[in-house]
């Protein structure tokens, strides 16, 4: 028998858990077998966004959500709060997958996703602090400012003009982000930050208020045709869906499906205006910079920057546990980089340190699907970009199970099976050697201007 936490425990998971309002206290489990039109493992974003949608098409039908902790307590309560219309499959290698209109398709249907996001929250009274002030991404060396040459002019060959993404001068971007270093960037207005646990939770509100029945405490063991199998009872239903992102290694059979990989945050104290004086970030854009090993942050309603990057290591096996989510290096190492990004914080205390798994795919491309013969559904591999992508996720898996002819059913993503990853130890050593990789090739770039080798490497790993 597994013990749970209990309520204050769930405070501690991160910032935002600790922040949201109401209580954290988990609701029932399954208390036994149970008929229903539709079962669901995972309440994060995926499976909570699926229920919504599905209980607005057919507001009969009976659906079941089984969370094995709390809703909201995976990723979707942890993140950096970017509902940003980012995928994690480039305009590129989406045309090579499924061609030039698939993939602008794509890319217009996450930026209208990132409005329908606020759309819900908005209808739903979720005060989630929605600010869709945009995304600034700092170049600060040459080859960084490359980089953002060639992301605006991908951009612009497959049509997608300056008010989707613009290059910015130094000037523009130092007055959106007062960042150290800084030759240029790009800025995009297809993102929104938000208070990522307000969202989950509020969520998890809006589905009950619907008729949805969200299991807590409640771990699914197996998923099979017409059937999600816990500990405490078996729901049958004609489609079982699997939500279950970074932790879907634990379900039997579903080991080499995705990778969870770790991302890791710190957030400060509140900061002083004279310090918001020099840093900007007025109307709360995220900001990012173009190196390889991805670094995010938001500046919060209450003042403060919430920071995070990739850089803790892939587990062998796949394993998820709760002491991989606190890395005292990567801390650090993100408490320095925020520095030299921002030298006006001097010593300002960093309050916060969590994080969490990230799903990833074999070919890094996030899908959604279901198979009519079975009615086993999915939705999931969003590497770090699943704030949006998890709402169109859910309206399509809504679309998919109701029968509904869309145009979001016919997206490039739809079905789409990403390759099972090596066995272990491959793949560790694989996971691995491409974080590794992205981390050598910035330090190279930093060292020597130039793009490094190691960014070859990267590339391979990226499929991109
Ligand atoms: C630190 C961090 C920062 C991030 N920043 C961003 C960002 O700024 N923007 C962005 O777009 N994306 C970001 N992401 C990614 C984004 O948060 C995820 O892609 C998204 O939340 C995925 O939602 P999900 O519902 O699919 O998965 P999750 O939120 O992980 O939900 C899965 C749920 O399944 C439950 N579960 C697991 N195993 C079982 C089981 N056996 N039985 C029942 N339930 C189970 C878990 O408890 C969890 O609640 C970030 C992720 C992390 C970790």
């Amino acid at each position: 028998m597994v013990s749970m936490p209990a309520a204050d425990e769930y405070r501690k998971l991160s910032f935002w858990h600790e922040t949201v309002p109401g209580t954290l206290e988990p609701g029932d489990p399954l208390p036994g077998d149970l008929d229903a039109d539709v079962a669901i493992a995972g309440a994060g974003y995926t499976g909570l966004w699926t229920a919504y949608y599905l209980s607005h098409a057919d507001p009969g039908l009976k659906i079941a959500v089984c969370e094995r902790d709390i809703a909201g307590f995976g990723a979707s309560g942890r993140n950096g709060g970017w509902c940003s219309a980012l995928f994690p499959a480039s305009l590129g290698k989406l045309e090579r997958m499924s061609g030039r209109d698939a993939a602008i398709a794509m890319y217009r249907a996450m930026q209208a996703t990132v409005d329908e996001v606020g759309r819900v929250a908005a209808a739903e009274g979720i005060d989630c602090h929605w600010a869709k002030g945009g995304t600034v991404q700092l170049a600060r060396s040459a080859t960084q400012m490359e980089r953002a040459r060639d992301e605006v002019a991908e951009a612009r060959s497959f049509g997608f003009g300056e008010e989707d993404l613009r290059l910015l001068s130094a000037g523009e971007a130092r007055g959106l982000a007062g960042a150290s270093g800084v030759l240029g960037g790009t800025f995009t207005p297809h993102c929104a930050a938000i208070h990522p646990s307000r969202l989950a939770r509020g969520l998890a509100d809006a589905v009950r208020r619907r008729g949805v029945s969200l299991f807590e405490r409640t771990p699914v063991l197996r998923l099979a045709p017409g059937r999600l199998v816990t500990g405490t009872g078996t729901v049958r239903a004609r489609y079982v869906i699997r939500a279950t992102e970074g932790y879907t290694p634990v379900l039997r059979g579903e080991q080499r499906t995705l990778a969870p990989v770790y991302s890791l945050m710190i957030a400060t104290a509140p900061l002083p205006e004279e310090a918001w004086a020099e840093i900007g970030l007025a109307g709360r854009p995220t900001f990012s910079d173009l190196r390889h090993l991805i670094i995010y942050g938001q500046r919060t309603a209450d003042g403060r920057l919430a920071f995070g990057g990739r850089g803790a290591p892939y587990h062998l096996g796949s394993a998820v546990r709760p002491s991989f989510d606190r890395v005292p290096a990567v801390f650090n190492a993100l408490r320095r980089t925020l520095a030299e990004l921002f030298p006006v914080l001097g010593d300002v205390k960093v309050t916060h340190g969590w994080g969490g798994p990230l799903g990833v795919p074999r070919d890094w491309c996030a899908s959604a699907g279901l198979e009519g013969s079975t009615g086993l559904g999915w939705a999931g591999g969003y590497v770090g970009d699943g704030v949006a992508t998890t709402n169109l996720a859910g309206r399509t898996l809504a679309d998919l199970i109701t029968g509904t002819d869309s145009e979001i059913t016919r997206l490039p993503w739809v079905g789409h099976r990403s390759p099972r990853w090596e066995p272990e130890p491959l793949r560790w050593l694989g996971a691995n050697a491409g974080l590794q990789a992205m981390s050598w090739a910035d330090r190279a770039e930093a060292r020597t201007g130039r793009p490094s080798r190691a960014a070859q490497v990267v590339g391979r790993f990226l499929g991109s």
